[in-house]
């Protein structure tokens, strides 16, 4: 029956490994000269998606979370191993779930060499492997005072998805369709990821929130940051909900956005919009890293705007 389940739904071509799916262990072979960047991400009913969500939505979430991780480093994605707990083998649920997964997965070449299928409470653990020259991640703890701060496309939609859903923040039906994509279809920026090699001095996914996952880069980097509240890229959808403390709260500290925040010298501003332009992305620059410690948001009338919730700690609540 498992074996079954592996081979209908979880069984693909692997050109890319030297063995894929099927024995004791997969076989990988890095390319020449590259290292490996290795990820794992875990998804659980009730905390990272409801029962009632898609599953093709689930699949395509969970590994575009993984990818996430791949792209804040830099790294080129190759393989995935595939861990899944479900309550019961629901045919119609797993095919729908690795059409979201594969659709995900062809879209950036990442390929399903392995992984394990059990009974249990729906629980999804994926780890993702990409690969990078040496010397070239995009670490946490490259930033420089005096670096321009950068975020990749919009921020807070997703979070405001989950609040309207939630009840926490009221929106017109035809607004709340514009942002509902992000919670559900995080794009990775893996390209963008790639291009910023060699640019970018140091670089995180915006998972948790932008102030938090800043946070951890300016704690690796021993550094501080000051940003324009203003300069944040927002749906112009969601800039209209701004003067709600909730709307404002998703852009600052709202998570699972999956975008990227990064750090380049001001020097190298035109090297970073050829790279954007390469990826196909937008990028905004929202301020810069200083040489004191701390994270001071500036509002529109200059004055520092009070932040209190950087952003979401599963153990923090
Ligand atoms: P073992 O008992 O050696 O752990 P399994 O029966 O768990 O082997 O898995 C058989 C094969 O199927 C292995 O190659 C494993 O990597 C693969 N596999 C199991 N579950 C999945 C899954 N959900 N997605 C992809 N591959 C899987
Ligand atoms: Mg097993």
């Amino acid at each position: 029956m498992e074996f079954d389940l592996i081979a209908r739904h979880f069984t693909r071509a692997t050109p890319g490994a030297v063995l894929g799916v099927g024995d004791d262990c997969a076989l990988l072979a890095p390319s020449p000269g590259m290292q490996l960047a290795v990820t794992s991400d875990m998804l659980l009913e009730g905390r990272h998606f409801a029962p009632q969500d898609s599953p093709a939505g689930i699949g395509h979430k969970a590994l575009a979370v993984n990818l996430s991780d791949l792209a804040a480093m830099g790294a080129t994605p190759r393989w995935a191993t595939l861990s899944i707990a479900l309550p019961a083998a629901d045919d119609a649920w797993l095919a729908a779930f690795a059409r979201g997964f594969f659709r995900m997965a062809e879209l950036h070449g990442i390929e399903l060499v392995g992984g394990d299928t059990t009974r249990g409470p729906l629980t999804i653990a994926i780890t993702a492997i990409g690969e990078i020259p040496p010397g070239q991640a995009l670490r946490r703890n490259g930033a420089q005072a005096g670096d321009d701060v950068w975020v990749s496309g919009v921020i807070g939609s997703a979070a405001a998805a989950l609040a309207y859903r939630q009840g926490r923040l009221f929106m017109e039906q035809i607004d709340a369709a514009k942002v509902l994509p992000a919670l559900y279809l995080p794009a990775p920026q893996i390209a963008l990821g790639i291009a910023l090699r060699g640019i970018a001095t140091s670089a995180i996914d915006i998972s948790d929130g932008l102030l938090a996952d800043l946070g951890h880069i300016l704690e690796r980097s021993s550094a501080g940051a000051r940003l324009e509240f203003a300069a944040l890229p927002v749906l112009p959808v969601l800039q209209a909900y701004l003067h709600e403390p909730v709307a404002r709260e998703c852009v600052l500290a709202g998570g699972d956005d999956y975008e990227l925040c990064f750090t380049a010298p001001a020097a190298r501003r035109d090297a970073v919009r050829a790279a954007a332009e390469t990826a196909g992305v937008a990028v905004t620059r929202i301020g810069h890293i200083t040489s004191g410690p701390g994270l001071t948001v500036v509002a529109p009338d200059g004055q520092p705007l009070p932040v209190d919730k950087t952003g979401y700690d599963h153990f923090d609540e």
